[in-house]
C-alpha cells in the first residue's frame, strides 16, 4: 500500500484519479483505520489530505464560514465565533468519539464514511451547508444532503475530495441545534439523531425552518413536512406535535440491536420536538 501527503488540492486529486486500483482519501483515519485493520478495506493508496491548507482552515465567508474537511472536532470546539454562531453544528461534531476521537475526527470524514447515523451531518444539513468538492473536471457546490446516497456509497465520482464546507450566514433571530439518542451515556452509534434550524421574525413567528434526521433511513433525510410544520407558527405545542408526526412519517429505519423500528420511529419524534425547542430558544437570543 502507498501513503501520499500532498500538498496541494490538485495534486490530492491526480493522485486518486490515476489510480486504477482501489484509492482512499485518508483525513482523520477514526473510520478509515479501523477499516483497514479489520480487512473491509484494501486500498492500495492513501491519499493523506491533511497537508492541504484548505481543508485544514477555518475561516469567515460571505457572513458565514468555511470549514475545511480535515479540521478536527477538537478545533472546531476552539473556534469561538463558529461555535457562537452554529452551536449545533460544532455540539453535533463534538459528540463524535472521545477526547482522542476528537483530535482526529473530522466532519469530512463523518460524511464521506457513509453511514447513515453519522452525528455531524444532520446538523450540516439543518444548517444548509455545502461541501466544497474537487475533482478531475474542476469544483462544485453539493448540498450536504445530496453527498450520500445510501450506505457506504455517495455521490462523489472518482477523484472526488470535499476540500470544504461553507456553513451560510446565519439569519437574524435563528437557531440551530443537533440531539441524538444512544443507549449508553457515550461512544456509541445514535439510534436516532435530529438536526434543526429555525428563524423567527420580530413577532416571534417561525419564517423558515430545515429538519434532518440521521440513521432512521438508508442517508441522512432533509424531512420537508417537517419544516413546514413549524412555519408560520410559534413554535408551540399544536406545532411541536405536527413536527413529532411529521419526523415520525419520515422514518424508514433499520431493526438491530440498538432499536426496533417502532422504537425509532417514536423516538424521532421526541427528538425533533426537543431540538426544536433549543433552536428556539437560541433564535430568541440570537
Ligand atoms: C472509538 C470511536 C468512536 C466513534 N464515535 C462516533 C460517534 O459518536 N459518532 C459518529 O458519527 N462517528 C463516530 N465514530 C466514527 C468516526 O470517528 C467519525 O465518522 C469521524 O468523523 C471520521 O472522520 P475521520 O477524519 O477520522 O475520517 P477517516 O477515517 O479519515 O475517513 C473516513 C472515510 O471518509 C473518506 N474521506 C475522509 N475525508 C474525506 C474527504 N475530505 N473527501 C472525500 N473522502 C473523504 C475516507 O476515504 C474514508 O472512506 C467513532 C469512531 C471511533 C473509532
Amino acid at each position: 500500500m502507498r501513503y501520499e501527503a500532498p500538498d496541494s488540492l490538485d495534486r490530492a486529486v491526480a493522485l486518486l484519479a490515476a489510480e486504477a486500483g482501489e484509492a482512499r482519501v485518508l483525513a482523520g483515519g477514526t473510520d478509515l483505520l479501523v477499516q483497514l485493520r479489520t480487512d473491509v478495506i484494501d486500498p492500495v493508496l492513501l491519499v493523506d489530505i491533511k497537508g492541504i491548507a484548505e481543508t485544514r482552515q477555518i475561516r469567515e465567508e460571505a457572513g458565514g464560514f468555511r470549514v475545511g474537511a480535515a479540521v478536527t472536532g477538537a478545533e472546531l470546539k476552539e473556534h469561538r465565533k463558529l461555535k457562537a454562531a452554529w452551536p449545533g453544528v460544532v455540539e453535533a461534531a463534538n459528540l463524535i468519539g472521545s477526547t482522542q476521537v476528537q483530535g482526529r475526527a473530522t466532519m469530512g470524514g463523518n460524511l464521506c464514511n457513509g453511514s447513515p447515523a453519522a452525528d455531524s451531518v444532520p446538523a450540516l444539513i439543518a444548517a444548509g451547508a455545502k461541501a466544497s468538492v474537487v475533482g478531475p473536471n474542476g469544483r462544485r457546490d453539493v448540498p450536504v444532503e445530496d453527498v450520500m446516497l445510501a450506505p457506504r456509497k455517495l455521490s462523489l465520482a472518482k477523484g472526488e475530495i470535499i476540500a470544504s464546507f461553507l456553513i451560510p450566514a446565519k439569519p437574524a433571530h435563528t437557531g440551530d441545534a443537533y440531539l441524538r439518542f444512544i443507549p449508553r451515556t457515550e461512544m456509541d452509534i445514535a439510534v436516532v439523531g435530529c438536526g434543526l434550524c429555525l428563524t423567527l421574525d420580530t413577532k416571534g413567528i417561525c419564517t423558515a425552518a430545515r429538519v434532518s434526521l440521521g440513521a432512521v433511513a438508508a442517508r441522512p433525510l432533509l424531512v420537508a413536512e417537517a419544516a413546514e410544520a413549524l412555519v408560520g407558527t410559534k413554535v408551540d405545542d399544536g406545532a411541536l406535535q405536527k413536527l413529532d408526526a411529521a419526523a415520525q412519517a419520515a422514518c424508514r429505519p433499520i431493526d438491530d440491536k440498538r432499536g426496533t423500528k417502532e422504537y425509532r420511529i417514536k423516538v424521532a419524534g421526541v427528538l425533533a420536538r426537543r431540538a426544536a425547542q433549543i433552536a428556539l430558544e437560541r433564535a430568541r437570543k440570537a
